[in-house]
């Protein structure tokens, strides 16, 4: 098998958040970025989306920094929608996916491509003044959360440099509004013109 297939079919195994042809999306898109620039993405959990935009990052020599706290969003929490019981840390009964994520870099044998940043995303994003060539924003859905990921994070993406945002639904019966009112919020700012979308997954460029 090749490495890229490797990898893929890594991803796609991984428990995640991230069907697999929005996966290879994201595969393809950072394969058509520039080589040796830097990335991030907001909402690591488990490592899958790391693993396929990692894939793309070590094919052009670039590095991936995968955000999250580790906790899990509010969805995330026992009793909502998206709880798996798997991922709860019995030492103190809180949701954590940080070994989870470890584990899955490990495997993939991206651990020299895909950096974990591990704490609240708009702490870490006050003190990261590294421009962004590709930002991926896949954090949390609730209205504060991703407009304060939006503001803290979109200032840093580089001229010609990527914002990819996922879940966006014009539709509220297919999913939640807030990344949906970014999308548009980057767009209205004229800083960024769409580039493609595929599914819930949205490229847009800066400049
Ligand atoms: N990209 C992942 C899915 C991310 S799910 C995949 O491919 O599967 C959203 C993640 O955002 C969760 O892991 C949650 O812990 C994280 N998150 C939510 N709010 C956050 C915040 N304020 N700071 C850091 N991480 C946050
Ligand atoms: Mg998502």
């Amino acid at each position: 098998m090749s490495r890229r297939d490797e990898l893929l079919a890594l991803a796609a195994a991984t428990k995640g958040f991230m069907p697999t042809d929005e996966g290879r999306a994201l595969y393809d898109i950072g394969r058509a970025q520039v080589r040796g620039g830097t990335w991030l993405e907001v909402g690591a959990w488990c490592g899958k989306s790391a693993v396929f935009l990692g894939a793309a990052a070590q094919e052009r020599d670039c590095v991936l920094f995968s955000l999250d706290h580790h906790h899990g969003s509010l969805e995330n929490q026992r009793g909502w929608e998206h709880f798996d019981e798997e991922l709860v840390d019995p030492v103190d009964g809180r949701l954590n996916t940080l070994p989870h994520w470890q584990r899955t870099v490990a495997a993939a044998r991206l651990e020299d491509v895909v950096m974990g940043l591990v704490g609240p995303s708009v702490v870490v994003a006050q003190h990261f003044d590294q421009p962004l060539d590709l930002l991926f924003i896949d954090g949390g859905h609730a209205s504060e959360v991703a407009w304060a990921d939006y503001r803290a994070w979109t200032p840093k993406v580089t001229t010609g440099g990527s914002l990819l945002i996922h879940d966006v639904f014009a539709d509220p019966a297919d999913g939640g509004r807030p990344p949906y009112e970014i999308y548009l919020a980057a767009l209205a700012s004229g800083e960024f013109r769409e580039r493609a979308h595929h599914g819930s997954l949205r490229w847009l460029q800066r400049g």
